[in-house]
């Protein structure tokens, strides 16, 4: 696993997350994209080296949906780099951490993702991702 590729955060209303985020941040976010299999609208902004995601829910059984019904809007999951996803993914699963998808999947910003289950990993939603 290589840096941390961004942070996701879930927000309730990403019109209003994302100028709040511009003030905060100093700065526009640089693409706004929907990821019509996951019932989310993101958008991205950069600070530094690191990325930021914002994530909204399209749908009521989106699971950005169901995370802020149960926690409220905050830190949804981590992502993290990685060269090769399905070789990272097979050594995950022989480790015995749980994948929510067997295969790779499209994400946002042009990359392949998955997601490793909260209840192995200490509560931190993981999200391994690979340029596409
Ligand atoms: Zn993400």
């Amino acid at each position: 696993m290589d840096k941390i590729e961004h942070i996701g955060i879930a927000v309730k209303n990403l019109e209003n997350s994302n100028s709040l985020f511009a003030s905060l941040f100093g700065k526009e976010h640089y693409k706004t994209e929907a990821v019509e299999s996951e019932g989310v609208k993101t958008s991205f902004f950069e600070v530094g080296p690191n990325k930021i995601e914002l994530l909204e829910a399209t749908s009521e059984n989106s699971p950005i949906a169901k995370f802020i019904e149960k926690r409220g809007e905050g830190i949804h999951h981590i992502a993290f780099a990685v060269e090769d996803i399905r070789s990272e993914m097979k050594r995950l699963e022989k480790e015995g951490f749980t994948l929510l998808n067997k295969e790779p999947k499209n994400g946002a910003d042009n990359k392949l993702v998955a997601f490793l289950h909260p209840k192995t990993t200490n509560g931190v939603l993981i999200e391994l991702c690979q340029d596409r």
